[in-house]
C-alpha cells in the first residue's frame, strides 16, 4: 500500500487549499466557512515519481468536545493511520492554543510531523514563518497554498518523511 500522509489543523488555516494545489487539481472542498469539508478525505498524490495518499481532515461534530478537541481528534485519529502528518498553521495568525493542543497530541506519535505556515503569499509573511518555531516541530516550511509558492519545498519533506 502507498504511505499516507494526514494533513491536520484548524479550520480555516487552508488544509484543503494546500491538498488542491498539491493534488493540482480541485477536489478537496474549500470554503470560507470553518469545518465544512467532509471527515477524512483521501486522495491520491504522487511528487518526485513517488505516490503517496493524502488524507484531507477537518469536519467535526458540534457538540462535547468544541474546537480544540474536535481538532485533537482528528489529530488523534490522523496518528493512528497516517505514516506522516503535515501539520498547517496559518501564519498571519500565529500559533494559537488550538495550535499547540495539536502539537500536544502530535508529540505522543512516533510518526513524523511536519510544519506548514500557510498563507505566506508573500516574502514580508517570512518573519510570521520563522515565528513558527515556537511550535517546537522544527523547521516551518512556508508555503502559500493559494498561489502554489513555498510547495515544492514542501513536498520534497514530506516525500524525505514517508
Ligand atoms: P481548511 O478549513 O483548513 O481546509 O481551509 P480552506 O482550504 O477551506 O481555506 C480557508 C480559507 O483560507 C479560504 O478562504 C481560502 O481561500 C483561504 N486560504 C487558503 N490558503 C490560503 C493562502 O495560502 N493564502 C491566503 N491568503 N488565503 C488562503
Ligand atoms: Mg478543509
Amino acid at each position: 500500500a502507498q504511505p499516507v500522509l494526514a494533513v491536520v489543523g484548524r479550520p480555516n488555516v487552508g488544509k484543503s487549499t494546500l491538498v488542491n494545489r498539491i493534488l493540482g487539481r480541485r477536489e478537496a472542498v474549500v470554503q470560507d466557512v470553518p469545518g465544512v469539508t467532509r471527515d477524512r478525505v483521501a486522495y491520491d498524490a504522487q511528487w518526485s515519481g513517488r505516490r503517496f495518499t493524502m488524507v484531507d481532515t477537518g469536519g467535526w461534530e458540534p457538540g462535547a468536545t468544541g474546537l480544540q478537541g474536535a481538532v485533537a481528534a482528528q489529530a488523534e485519529f490522523a496518528m493512528t493511520t497516517a505514516d506522516a502528518v503535515l501539520l498547517v498553521v496559518d501564519a498571519t495568525v500565529g500559533a494559537t492554543a488550538t495550535d499547540e493542543a495539536v502539537v500536544r497530541v502530535l508529540r505522543r506519535s512516533k510518526r513524523p510531523v511536519l510544519l506548514a505556515a500557510n498563507k505566506v503569499d508573500d516574502q514580508r509573511l517570512l518573519a510570521d514563518t520563522a515565528a513558527l518555531w515556537s511550535l517546537g516541530l522544527g523547521e516551518p516550511h512556508p508555503v502559500s497554498g493559494l498561489h502554489g509558492r513555498g510547495s515544492g519545498d514542501l513536498l520534497d519533506a514530506v516525500i524525505a518523511a514517508l
